[in-house]
């Protein structure tokens, strides 16, 4: 089906697809923060840019979602070595495979949440100078760490100048209306060859649309967004590529992932027991339960970096 009303905020496209639906979110039901952004609202593809995005929703009411979605985050237990968890550890282990991570790292991280790239990213590198927004504030215990703000608002909030932007799992979360500014304003505040780190999850071969999820990529679309705004591609990999074609695919991989329950069930003990354990056993426990080089996760992701 084409759509007349709408324009791609990029190449200025009018024959957009309607493809891709949201799916209900089960997780987020009867929460008040659905009345902000639900499973109503419209997911349009230009197939020439080849990404598929919602600007259905306001930029207001998209932060009213984030504001009261994060009322009812509540603090996480933080693991013993928590710099070695699965999804971190290795974006790390991908990054310096690409590129070195010299002294004095000025590096912006958005939307680190609890924990963020930064205890993973000090294993390499110590000497680190660290921005970030999030409504969260970070508990860690290292110098240089500056909270710039709880929502960052591209062209309106300057931005330090870096060596390192980190969006892990942020930049599906953008509003469409704000993709141009938020590109520009990192071109921007980069120092000369500076990088950009990026992971999103890659919900197309995923079918997987669940809100608050605004931007939805292909490899190609990603590539060609980043290249428009003069960016370098250092690296792009897909992991897990296998396609969720149908239910039966999906419910495989499910399953693949509660295979890991037991897991689960003893990472639950460990987080209670860990700190009165000599930290000999906890490393080797730790490392051999919950250390993995790849991402915790058997769904299909994209991770990238591009150079200034
Ligand atoms: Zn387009």
């Amino acid at each position: 089906m084409s759509t007349n009303s709408k324009k791609c905020f990029l190449c200025k496209n009018t024959d957009l697809q309607k493809k891709y639906y949201y799916q209900d979110n089960i997780k987020n039901k009867n929460i008040e923060s659905n009345n902000y952004f639900n499973s109503n609202n419209k997911i349009y593809t230009c197939e020439i840019c080849k990404f598929s995005f919602c600007d259905d929703v306001s930029i207001d009411d998209l932060d009213k979602f984030y504001q009261i979605a994060s009322e009812k985050k509540e603090d996480t237990v933080t693991n013993k070595f928590k710099e070695f968890n699965s999804r971190f550890f290795s974006q790390v282990l991908y990054f310096i495979n690409h590129c070195s991570l010299k002294p004095n790292l000025k590096v912006l991280e958005i939307g680190p949440n609890h924990q963020g790239i930064l205890p993973s990213l000090k294993i390499f590198q110590n000497k680190i100078i660290y921005y970030y927004f999030d409504q969260v504030k970070l508990k860690h215990k290292f110098d240089d760490i500056i909270k710039l703000g709880n929502f960052w608002t591209p062209k309106k909030d300057r931005l330090p100048k870096v060596d390192l932007i980190w969006m892990s799992h942020s930049l599906e979360h953008i509003h469409p209306k704000q993709l141009c500014d938020v590109l520009e304003s990192f071109y921007d505040c980069l120092n000369t060859k500076g990088k950009i780190f990026v992971e999103i999850p890659y919900d197309i071969k995923n079918n997987d649309f669940i809100a608050p999820h605004t931007l939805f990529f292909e490899t190609e679309g990603l590539i060609n967004l980043f290249k428009k705004f003069n960016f370098k591609i250092v690296s792009i990999s897909e992991i897990n590529k296998e396609q969720i074609i149908d239910d039966e695919i999906k419910l495989r991989i499910q399953n693949k992932n509660k295979s890991k329950l037991s897991v689960n069930i003893i990472s639950k003990v460990y987080q209670k027991i860990q700190k009165f354990l000599p930290e000999k056993i906890v490393k080797k426990f730790a490392f051999r339960n919950f250390v993995l080089n790849g991402p915790y996760t058997n769904l299909p992701i994209i991770r990238m970096i591009v150079e200034k």
